[in-house]
């Protein structure tokens, strides 16, 4: 395999040798690797996220000082484990089994609920953080047992979130099998009618009742409860109208909400008449809420390349860092995920206008003008090639 680099860094800019200095500083300092690591392939990127793949490595020592000597911008590493990682093609690696890994990076830069910061989008950020932590603990640990220590989860280092389960059940799973759990957990092929039958109970036509989910419900049987059930406890004319219910029908919800909330407990949705436009929308709307968008092909192509754990991410300099389920809740990648100096200082040229949010400080940026900004931002932007080192 060819070795990349010599002759390019003789050409780098300033801002190029500033970040792989600084890169250089971080693997010297703080050595990530992957679990089963002499079992993977590797793949590094240095002017994109793949340009050299079907490298492996032979212990924890050979991979940290082909990291320090290489400088890599991206490190990447099979989900799949392989008694030759390094043998081409794909089917001489000899399969062993894969992790379950979901890539999460859904785009909401155009969800009207705020001003998109092109720059770095906190808001984003944030959403799909809540996108992790519902995959993490309403699909995986609650619908599919996967335990707690079975899980990582880290930080993409850019726009979204990844989780690993590592076990031996999940490692044998075909990519037809991943496939029906990513079905599962994005809802596209839930049939809504399956959950709510009419029961008769007599000969006249009106001799039926409505059956669905209970309190005790699993699954998505759960989640349309859950949903249908919270709406209809709490729901106000906003609400309803929202929801295209017609006024009348909204008032005899309003009520009637005690007795239709002890029915549905029992499963009984079937308290009020003429109800049935209203569960349709309702378990839409669960639909929408409690389904996630996950980068399918991650989940099932078995020869899929990850962003290794607690290393950097070329884009942005930050780190791909693992964090416990617990403390997900509080992660904020552009304090919690920085990996330089948070004194040191750049002076650096803007190629843009507007703010950057880093470290606990809004930095506002002019297009053409210089700017000294603590490190963790110089290389952000060197990174984002929104600035120039000066
Ligand atoms: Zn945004």
């Amino acid at each position: 395999m060819p070795e990349p680099l010599a002759e390019s860094q003789q050409h780098d800019s300033l801002g190029r040798q500033l970040v792989r200095s600084r890169f250089r500083s971080f693997y010297a300092r703080s050595q990530p690797y992957p679990a089963e690591l002499v079992r993977r392939e590797f793949g590094f990127g240095f002017t994109k996220k793949i340009d050299y793949r079907h490298k492996s490595f032979s212990s924890r020592n050979d991979f940290t000082d082909y990291l320090l000597l290489e400088i890599p911008f991206f490190v990447s590493y099979s989900t799949a484990l392989y008694e030759k990682p390094s043998a081409t093609p794909m089917n001489r690696k000899g399969y062993l089994g894969a992790d379950l890994v979901f890539d999460l990076d859904t785009s909401y830069e155009k969800d009207g609920e705020h001003e998109h910061n092109p720059i770095l989008c906190p808001h984003c950020l944030e959403r799909v953080k809540e996108d992790c932590i519902r995959l993490a603990e309403d699909f995986l640990l609650n619908d599919f047992g996967v335990s707690e220590n079975e899980l990582t989860i880290n930080y993409s280092g850019s726009k979204g979130y990844h989780l690993h389960v590592q076990n031996q059940a999940v490692r044998q799973l075909s990519a037809e099998a991943r496939k029906q759990l990513l079905s599962y957990i994005t809802a596209t092929e839930l049939d809504l009618t399956r959950f709510l039958r009419k029961e008769q109970f007599g000969q006249r036509k009106d001799d039926y009742v409505i059956r669905g989910p209970s309190w005790q419900a699993r699954g998505w049987a759960k989640k349309l409860f859950t949903t249908a059930h919270s709406f209809i406890e709490k729901a106000e004319a906003k609400e309803f109208k929202e929801e295209h219910i017609s006024s009348q029908r909204a008032k005899k919800i309003t009520e009637n909400r005690a007795i239709i909330l002890n029915k549905m407990n029992e499963g009984n949705w079937d308290a009020l008449r003429g109800m049935d436009s209203v569960w349709e929308k309702l378990l839409r709307k669960a639909v929408v809420l409690q389904s996630l968008e996950v980068d399918k092909a991650v989940t099932y192509d078995l020869h899929r390349l990850i962003r290794l754990e607690d290393s950097l991410h070329g884009d942005t300099g930050f780190v791909a860092k693992k964090i416990p389920l617990n403390q997900l809740h509080d992660f904020k990648p552009h304090e919690h995920a920085l990996a330089f100096d948070e004194k040191q200082t750049h002076w650096i040229k803007s190629n843009v206008t507007g703010t950057l949010e880093i470290q606990g400080q809004k930095i506002e940026l002019t297009e053409g003008k210089l700017i000294e900004v603590p490190e963790n931002a110089a290389i952000y932007l060197l990174c984002k090639q929104k600035a120039e080192l000066k």
